[in-house]
Parts: C-alpha cells; structure tokens; sequence
C-alpha cells in the first residue's frame, strides 16, 4: 500500500481506513496559475501515487512531435482546451486500474462539464470513486504575475488571458458538478510550497 503509513493517530482513522481498503483518487481544480501542477506533483510524491496531469501529456507529446502532439499544440498554444475527443479516453486511460492500481492524482482533468460526467460514468462503470475534489484558490491579482513568471511558452499575457476566460466559461462549472455529489476542500493557495502542501494533505486526514 501506500504512503499514509505516518498517519496512524485516531483523527486519520477515516482515511487510514479507506488507504487501507483501497485507494485514493483526488483531483485537482483550480483556475489557471495557482500552482496545481506543483501541488499536485508534492501530493502525489507524499501518498506514493500517479501524478497524472493532461497538461503534461500534452505538453511532451507536442514535445516529441507525436501525432497526438501535432493535434494538440494549436489549442495549447492559444490556451484553449484540447476538443474532448482528444483528452476524455485519453484522461481515462491514464487512471485505469491497470496503470493506477492504487489510486491517483488527477491535475488538470476534467476541464469541462462533458469530461466530468464521462469521467463519472467510467468509474461507475468500474465501482470506483472520486474520494476527494481539492481546489486551491489564489486572489487573482496574484495569479497573472505567478503565470508570467514561470516562464512557459503557452504563458503569454493574450494567452493566459484565454486561459482565465477558459476556466471561468468551462472549468469553473465542473467545481458545482462537484459539489452536487460531495464536499470539495477548498485549500488557501497563498504560501510557501511546503505550507500549502501541508494543508492540503491535512485537509485529507480530517
Ligand atoms: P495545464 O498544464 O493543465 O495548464 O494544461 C496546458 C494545456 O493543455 C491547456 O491550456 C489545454 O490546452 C491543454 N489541456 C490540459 N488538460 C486539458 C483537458 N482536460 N481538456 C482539454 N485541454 C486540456
């Protein structure tokens, strides 16, 4: 099993239990900027799990010439999504059982509505969960200079501009989604990377 051996007071109990009888699958969401892919990638490292992020498969295949990379970098360039079609079975595919045995991380999927419920319905399909939704929020004067520091291609001002515009017509739907099915854990994305990881995995053992 996995890393959540250190927690083993009565208070972590509820999540000790559900490691113990299987699996963790958490996704990130998160409006443009506010670090997911980092936090995510921290998350992932301290639970022993896939970090598994669309945004990176898109990125080395656009990398690596592939045919799926060719397809992908107009939108990703312009911060636009991916079409479905593209990304859903992609997405899917990534946190099979086979690949993901025990559990995940899932960054940057589902973007929009029709992701989440064909995300839904293939882990129905398959008797498994979505156990925790975690979004980190940043104010959002803070978020553009964090974007236009990190110094990435598809991190000009008119494209993540587009990203903003993105998240708030497409993304930010998916959170309500969310919340008619389960709680989401919104976690302060403002502090050093530690702080902020620390709170995240301590909003889990609650
Ligand atoms: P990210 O690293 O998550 O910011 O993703 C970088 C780019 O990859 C996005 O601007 C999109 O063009 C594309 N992308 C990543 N995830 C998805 C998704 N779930 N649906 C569509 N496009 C995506």
């Amino acid at each position: 099993m996995f890393a959540f051996f250190f927690f083993n007071d009565t208070a972590t109990s509820e999540i000790c239990t559900r490691s113990l009888v299987g699996s963790v699958r958490c996704v990130l969401e998160t409006a443009p900027g506010v670090g997911k892919g980092t936090q995510a990638e921290l998350l992932a490292s301290k639970l022993n799990l896939p970090h598994v992020s669309t945004g990176a498969i898109f990125r080395s295949a656009i990398s690596e010439g592939t045919d799926l990379g060719l397809k992908a970098k107009a939108f990703s360039d312009s911060g636009t999504l991916v079409p479905d079609e593209l990304t859903t079975s992609l997405a899917i595919e990534a946190i099979s059982t086979d690949k993901c045995p025990n559990g995940f991380i899932l960054d940057g999927f589902p973007r929009n509505i029709n992701q989440a419920q064909a995300l839904q319905e293939s882990l129905n399909i398959q008797n498994r969960n979505i156990d925790f939704v975690v979004c980190l929020t940043v104010p959002e004067n803070e978020l553009v200079s964090r974007m236009l520091n990190r110094g990435r291609v598809d991190d000009t001002e008119e494209v993540i501009r587009t990203r903003f515009k993105v998240y708030e017509e497409l993304t930010s739907p998916v959170l309500d989604f969310y919340k008619n099915i389960m709680e989401i854990i919104q976690i302060n994305g403002v502090g050093e990377l530690n702080e902020i990881s620390e709170r995240i995995v301590n909003s889990l053992v609650k």
